[in-house]
């Protein structure tokens, strides 16, 4: 960040979008929480190492020395990014969803997993599979209320493993969740805690040490590195105790056929066990990138500049007499920089579609992976199921079936949000 608060290098806001009025005009990318763009300085990076990169753990060549090297770095660069734990272990996947399913495939027989109703898909449905029990809890209307539920549910439930999966900010309301607090509650009842860091750790600093959660989850792609890979770190006692999420080569340190013709397989520990195959060294480097460059912007710079424009952003919607904010524990609770809301009279994805067509914004409109929560929101338990993203159908007038959502980060310039709320 430079002193003036201005925002970070980000691809893609050059890009010229052609309108209906026939006019051309800057992209204005308000869709953070879904892709965010690439940093500047973290396409600068792969493009620096792209003439360099080979296999990694396998060739014996100079190149798949130096990217071996380069994917083990990028492992040191994200613990001290997310402050992990001595034993702690940080192992790549493709996404937040890819850690949370190979989570749930560690998790042992018997676990009873709590996940509060209003998670996304991807912290919601991995759970529900076989050996494991999944208690939802409804929908808190406040961060006191969701600490007090879990206590209950976890004292209805005394015995055995169980596991609490939370995100750290709602995808629909970016409104903060009680994590430390959760986590308090959860240790006392000798529960464990996955923490969804997919919406959080873009806008603050993380620290798994201080939030005290067993594991944390986050993708590449909504942290300025659009690349195909995410994190699942934690710890390493459950991870080191289940088979492998994918079998094969790189997880498995030896294979024997023994003398009755059967194969014996010896898989290694640590984060080697659930990356079998080929990994994604550019996906991890970018990454590492990525968290060094926000690291270096400074999260208090960030995360104020940031709040100035969540400010910004509620005071012009508040004007606004038809605008429906959308909020689980209430319009003053903290939020990063994601907003969902209704417009009376509108069928968001109409409204959605004329912001793009019109001004050159890109929001999403749906019920972005929340169907519960995004339904509870609205008022309507009985609004119709749709696709993941799927627009509803709904007739101007009508009371809304989905919502719109604005989102934005560290590249965002002031004149988007600017435009954004004229065009509103
Ligand atoms: N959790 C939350 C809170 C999210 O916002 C998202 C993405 N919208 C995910 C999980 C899933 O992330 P991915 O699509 O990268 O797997």
């Amino acid at each position: 960040l430079s002193d003036d608060g201005a925002p970070l290098a980000v691809l893609g806001h050059d890009v010229q979008v052609p309108l209906v009025s026939g006019e051309k005009v800057g992209y204005a990318a308000l869709d953070y929480a879904a892709s965010a763009p690439a940093l500047q300085r973290v396409w600068d990076d792969v493009a620096a190492y792209a003439p360099y990169y080979g296999s990694v753990h396998r060739g014996a060549g100079y190149l798949s020395q130096l990217s071996t090297d380069l994917f083990e770095q990028s492992r040191r660069t994200v613990a001290d990014f997310l402050d992990l734990r001595e034993g702690d272990q940080a192992v790549f996947t493709r996404s937040t969803t890819d850690s949370l399913n190979l989570l749930a495939g560690v998790v042992p027989a018997g676990t009873r997993v709590f996940a509060f109703e209003t998670e996304h898909h991807a912290s919601l449905l991995p759970w529900r599979r076989h050996g494991l029990t999944v208690g939802y809890l409804r929908a808190p209307r406040s961060c006191a209320e969701a600490v007090a539920a879990l206590d209950a549910a976890l004292a209805a439930h005394p015995e055995g493993p169980r596991l609490l999966c939370v995100t750290g900010a709602s995808n629909v309301t970016g409104e903060l969740w009680p994590v430390a607090e959760l986590t308090e509650v959860a240790h006392r009842h000798g529960a464990r805690v996955v923490l969804d860091a997919a919406q959080l750790a873009p806008h603050h600093r993380v620290s798994v040490r201080e939030l005290d959660v067993d594991w944390i989850a986050f993708s590449g792609h909504k942290l300025y590195a659009p690349f195909g890979a995410g994190v699942l770190a934690g710890r390493g006692d459950w991870l080191d105790a289940a088979e492998p999420y994918l079998a094969g080569g790189g997880a498995s340190r030896t294979v024997a056929r023994e003398a009755d013709g059967s194969v014996v397989v010896e898989w290694h520990r640590g984060p080697a066990r659930h990356e079998a195959g080929s990994p994604n060294v550019i996906g991890a480097y970018a990454i590492a990138s990525a968290c060094r460059a926000l690291t270096e912007a400074g999260f208090d710079a960030l995360e104020a500049r940031e709040q100035r424009l969540v400010e910004r952003l509620k005071a012009g919607l508040a004007e606004i007499p038809e605008v429906r904010v959308l909020s689980l524990f209430g319009a003053d609770s903290a939020r990063v920089g994601v907003l969902s809301f209704v417009v009376r009279g509108w069928n968001s994805s109409h409204f959605a579609a004329a912001l793009s067509a019109e001004y050159g914004i890109g929001v999403r409109d749906g019920l972005f992976c929340a169907h519960p929560l995004v339904r509870t929101l609205l008022g309507g338990e009985d609004a119709a199921p749709s696709e993941c993203g799927a627009p509803e159908p709904s007739l101007p007038g009508e009371r809304s079936l989905n919502a719109i959502r604005v989102s934005f980060g560290a590249g965002t310039p002031d004149e988007h949000l600017d435009r954004f709320l004229a065009a509103v």
